[in-house]
C-alpha cells in the first residue's frame, strides 16, 4: 500500500494546539455517557419493610425468601411440603382463592442433560387467583418454588417466588384490576419444568391462555433482564417499555439465551397458547444451584428491581385489553440510559442495508476529497479484521492461562469475584485495538482506518439482520451514526470544532448501544466465553476510532525527532491498556482465591448395583479436582449399569457396596395375547428418594407402548442395551405404576429399576469435604443411585 499524499488541512483533525483540548473534551463526554449507561443498568435501592402498602418492598419480600430458602427443598421432599404450606397460607391470608394442583406431568421443551428416557414428575403447583372486575383475559405471574437438591435456592427461585407473594400482597390491597391475575408457583422446575408443563397443559385456569410473566434468577445480583418473549412481541415490548420502572431488555438476549444450556418454566408456556415475558437477574452466577445460594447472598436491589417490574407489569397488563396482544411482528429493542428504545423488526434489513450503503458512500467521499485512496480504503477494510480476530483470541488465551493457574474455575459458571477478570478482558481488547491503530495510522491513515471499522460494523449489521435479526441493531446503528458523522465532518471546516463534535456524537451512540452488551455478556456467558464480550468491546472500539485518533499526535507532518516523539506518544494508549490487562488479571488471581466462603466446586456421585453388589464413585468433572481425584481413577462406561443417569461415560472409580436396597419391582399383572405381553408393574422405592427410573432391555423385548401413572409416554427407541426408559421425579412413597405393552424376543424380559437420593455422608468410604472444597451446582451433585435388574 502507498502512503497517500497529505495536504496540510488533512493531516490533523483539529488544529494542532486545540487537539489536546478536543481529545480531553471528547473523552470526558464519552466517559460521562458510559457512566450514564452503567447507571441505567444498575439496580434500585431496596425499599424497607415499612414502605407504603401499594409499593413493592424488597424488605417485606425478603422475609419470605428466608422462609422459602431455609433449606434445600427439592420437589417431593418434606422440606418442599413445608415451603408449599407457607405459600398456600400466605396467599390465603391475602384473601385469594388458593389451591394446590396435584398431578403427574410430563416434561416441557428440550432439557439439557436430562437424558435417560421420557421424563415425568409428580408435581404440586400452588395456584391463586385474584378475580378481575371485567376480565378480557388472564395475567399469570409465574415462578418455581422448588430448589435444586444441592442448595436452598435463595435466589433460584426464592427471588421470583417471594417477589410474586409481595406483588400479590400489593395488588390485593389496592383496587381490583380489570383482568384476572393468577399467581402460579410451580413445582419440579429444576427437575424437568414439569410443574409449569402440567399447569399449562391441564389446569382449568390455563385453558384459554393469557399473558405470562415468568420471574427467575440465575445468580445473586445484577440488573433484572427481560431476556425472552413470545413471538410477535411488539405489543408486549411496548407495554414492557412503558410499564416496567426499570426496563432492561434487549432483543439480542433472546438469541444469546438460545445458545445457553438453560431452560425455564417459560418454555412450558410457550409450547402452549400463551404470550409473555421472561425476566431474570444473572450476575453472581458462581453460586447458581450450589449450597451457597442462601438468602444472605441475595442482592436485595435485584429483588427490588424484579418486584418493581413485576408489579408495574401486572398492573398494566391487569388493565389492558388482552384480546390484541399478538402484534404481527417482533420488535428490536434495547436499553438506553434507563429507558427502552424499540422499533419494528421489519426495519432491521432496510436499516442494515442503508447503514452499509452510507458507509460505502462515505468511502467514496473520502476518496474524492483526497482523504484516502482506493488502496488505503481497501487496506483499512482488510486490516480491521486483525483486532476483530486477535482480541477474542487474546481473551480466550488469557482465560486459558488463568484456568491453568487455577483449575477449579473449570466447574464454575463464573468466578466468585469476576470484576477484575472482566476488566482485564476489556483492557486486553483495548490494548489490541490501540496497538493495531498505533502501528497503522501513519501508513494507512486515520480516515481509511475509521472507514474500515465502520465498514465491518455495516457488514456485520447485514449478516446479523439475516441470521440474528434481534442483534442487528448492535452494529447497524453505530455504523449508520458513524457514516453520518463522517458526512458532517466532511461538510464542515476541517479545523473547526464541528468534525470533533460530530464524531464524538457518533461515538456516544456506539457507547450507548454497545456498552450494555459488553457489561451483560460477561455474566450471561461466564469468563469461559469472555471472548464474545471481547469481540463486542472491539466493535465498540472500532466505532469510536475517530475519538481514539484524538488521543494520538496528529498524523503526518513531523520530521526527525518530533516524528519519533510522536510515535512514542502514539504507543502510550496501547502500552497503558496492555499493562492494565496484566495488572487486572493479577488482581483477579489475588482477589478471587478459593476459601471456605468461596470453595472450589467438586462433583461426586455414588452408584450401587444392589443385585451384583458392585459400586462406583462417579464424577462429571472433566479433569477431576484433587479432592475428587481421591475417588476416581479413569473413565468408566455406565451405559449398561446405570442407564438412568442419562449418560454413557463418566470418570469413575471402585467403591465399597453400601447396604442399601434397590427399588422393589412388584408385578401387578401379566397378560399375553398373540405375540404381545402386557406387564403392569409397580416400582416402589425402599428409601426416601428424589427420582426413580425404569428401563427395558430392548434386546429382550420390543416396547410397543407404555404408560406411567396413567399417562402415556412416547416410545422412541434409544441407543444401547436399555433402549426404552422413563425417569420419574418426586415419586410418591407408595411407588409408581408402569404399564408396558411389549413383544418379547423369547425368554424373560429384562427390566432395570433405579432410584436416587441426595447426600453421600452415610456412604462407606465417603470423607467429608475439607474447608475450601464445595459442591458443583448441578442436578446430579451428591446423587446416590441404587439400581437392580429384574427378569420378568
Ligand atoms: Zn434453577
Amino acid at each position: 500500500m502507498g502512503v497517500p499524499p497529505t495536504r496540510p488541512a488533512d493531516r490533523a483533525f483539529a488544529r494542532p494546539r486545540r487537539r489536546p483540548i478536543a481529545a480531553v473534551a471528547a473523552t470526558v463526554a464519552l466517559l460521562a455517557v458510559g457512566a450514564g449507561v452503567l447507571v441505567g443498568l444498575s439496580t434500585p435501592a431496596p425499599r424497607p419493610a415499612d414502605a407504603p402498602e401499594g409499593e413493592f418492598s424488597a424488605g417485606r419480600a425478603f422475609r419470605n425468601v428466608e422462609v422459602i430458602a431455609a433449606e434445600p427443598h427439592v420437589a417431593g421432599s418434606a422440606a418442599n411440603d413445608r415451603v408449599r404450606e407457607h405459600l398456600v397460607g400466605t396467599l390465603r391470608g391475602l384473601g385469594l382463592q388458593t389451591e394446590v394442583q396435584d398431578a403427574v406431568a410430563p416434561e416441557a421443551g428440550q432439557l439439557s442433560g436430562a437424558a435417560g428416557g421420557a421424563t415425568l414428575a409428580r408435581v404440586r403447583n400452588v395456584v391463586a387467583r385474584l378475580p378481575g372486575t371485567d376480565p378480557t383475559g388472564k395475567v399469570f405471574l409465574v415462578s418455581h418454588y422448588d430448589s435444586v437438591q444441592t442448595g436452598p435456592g435463595g435466589n433460584d427461585d426464592g427471588a421470583g417466588t417471594s417477589a410474586i407473594l409481595e406483588v400479590a400482597r400489593a395488588l390485593s390491597t389496592g383496587p381490583r384490576p380489570r383482568n384476572d391475575i393468577v399467581f402460579v408457583l410451580t413445582d419440579a422446575e429444576e427437575a424437568c419444568l414439569c410443574g409449569a408443563a402440567g399447569f399449562a397443559a391441564d389446569h382449568p385456569l390455563a385453558r384459554d391462555g393469557g399473558v405470562v410473566l415468568n420471574l427467575e434468577a440465575r445468580g445473586s445480583t445484577g440488573p433484572v433482564i427481560m431476556f425472552e418473549t413470545s413471538r410477535n412481541n411488539a405489543k408486549l415490548v411496548e407495554i414492557f417499555g412503558r410499564a416496567a420502572p426499570h426496563p432492561v431488555g434487549t432483543s439480542f438476549a433472546v438469541e444469546i439465551y438460545r445458545a445457553l444450556p438453560n431452560d425455564t418454566d417459560f418454555t412450558a408456556f410457550l409450547d402452549r397458547r400463551f404470550v409473555g415475558l421472561n425476566s431474570a437477574y444473572i450476575d453472581g452466577g458462581a453460586i447458581y444451584h450450589t449450597p451457597l445460594d442462601v438468602p444472605a447472598r441475595m442482592d436485595r436491589g435485584s429483588l427490588q428491581m424484579h418486584g418493581d417490574n413485576a408489579l408495574g407489569l401486572a398492573r398494566e397488563f391487569g388493565r389492558t385489553d388482552l384480546g390484541d396482544l399478538r402484534a404481527g411482528h417482533d420488535d428490536t429493542y434495547f436499553p438506553v440510559l434507563g429507558g427502552l428504545v424499540r422499533y419494528p423488526g421489519w426495519l432491521t434489513v432496510p436499516l442494515a442495508v442503508a447503514a452499509l450503503l452510507a458507509v460505502g458512500a462515505l468511502g467514496w467521499l473520502l476518496r474524492r476529497r483526497g482523504r484516502a485512496t482506493a488502496g488505503t480504503l481497501a487496506a483499512g477494510f482488510g486490516l480491521t479484521l486483525v483486532p476483530v480476530v486477535v482480541a477474542p483470541l487474546g481473551a480466550w488465551l488469557l482465560w486459558t492461562a488463568i484456568t491453568t493457574i487455577r483449575p477449579g474455575y473449570a466447574e464454575l459458571l463464573d468466578p466468585y469475584r469476576p470484576v477484575a477478570y472482566r476488566l482485564a478482558v476489556v483492557a486486553l481488547s483495548a490494548a489490541v485495538l490501540f496497538c493495531w491503530y498505533a502501528l497503522l495510522r501513519r501508513r494507512v491513515g486515520p480516515a481509511a482506518l475509521a472507514f474500515g471499522g465502520l465498514a465491518w460494523l455495516g457488514v456485520f449489521g447485514v449478516l446479523l439482520a439475516v441470521a440474528v435479526p434481534g442483534g442487528a441493531y448492535l452494529t447497524t446503528l453505530p455504523a449508520l451514526a458513524g457514516a453520518l458523522a463522517g458526512f458532517a465532518a466532511l461538510a464542515t471546516r476541517r479545523d473547526g470544532p464541528w468534525p470533533v463534535v460530530a464524531v464524538t456524537l457518533a461515538a456516544a451512540v456506539a457507547v450507548v448501544i454497545l456498552l450494555p452488551p459488553v457489561v451483560l455478556l460477561f455474566p450471561a456467558l461466564g469468563m469461559g466465553m469472555g471472548a464474545v464480550a471481547a469481540l463486542v468491546a472491539v466493535l465498540l472500539g472500532l466505532a469510536v476510532l475517530p475519538v481514539v485518533d484524538l488521543l494520538h499526535p496528529r498524523a503526518g507532518g513531523q520530521r526527525g525527532l518530533l516524528a519519533l516523539r510522536a510515535r512514542r506518544l502514539g504507543a502510550l494508549p496501547a502500552a497503558a491498556a496492555a499493562l492494565a490487562a496484566v495488572v487486572l488479571a493479577g488482581v483477579g488471581l489475588a482477589v478471587d482465591r478459593f476459601d471456605a466462603a468461596h470453595p472450589v466446586p467438586t462433583h461426586l456421585m455414588y452408584a450401587l448395583d444392589a443385585g451384583t453388589g458392585k459400586a462406583a464413585w462417579l464424577t462429571r468433572e472433566e479433569k477431576p479436582q484433587p479432592w475428587t481425584d481421591g475417588y476416581v481413577d479413569g473413565t468408566v462406561s455406565i451405559a449398561d449399569d446405570f442407564p438412568g443417569l442419562g449418560t454413557t461415560e463418566l470418570r469413575g472409580g471402585p467403591a465399597t457396596a453400601a447396604p442399601l436396597p434397590a427399588p422393589k419391582l412388584e408385578l401387578l399383572s401379566d397378560s399375553r395375547s398373540g405375540d404381545q405381553r402386557v406387564l403392569r408393574v409397580r416400582v416402589v422405592p425402599q428409601r426416601q428418594v428424589r427420582l426413580l427410573t425404569l428401563h427395558v432391555d430392548t434386546g429382550t423385548a420390543t416396547v410397543r407402548s407404555a404408560s406411567v401413572a396413567g399417562r402415556d409416554v412416547p416410545v422412541e427407541p434409544g441407543d444401547g442395551k436399555w433402549g426404552f426408559g422413563v425417569v420419574f421425579h418426586a415419586p410418591p412413597p407408595e411407588g409408581v405404576e408402569f404399564t408396558l405393552t411389549l413383544v418379547p424376543r423369547g425368554g424373560a424380559v429384562s427390566v432395570r429399576a433405579m432410584d436416587a437420593s441426595d447426600g453421600l455422608s452415610g456412604v462407606p468410604g465417603f470423607r467429608p469435604r475439607p474447608e475450601g472444597v464445595g459442591v458443583v451446582g448441578s442436578h446430579s451433585s451428591e446423587m446416590l443411585a441404587v439400581a437392580r435388574t429384574y427378569p420378568l
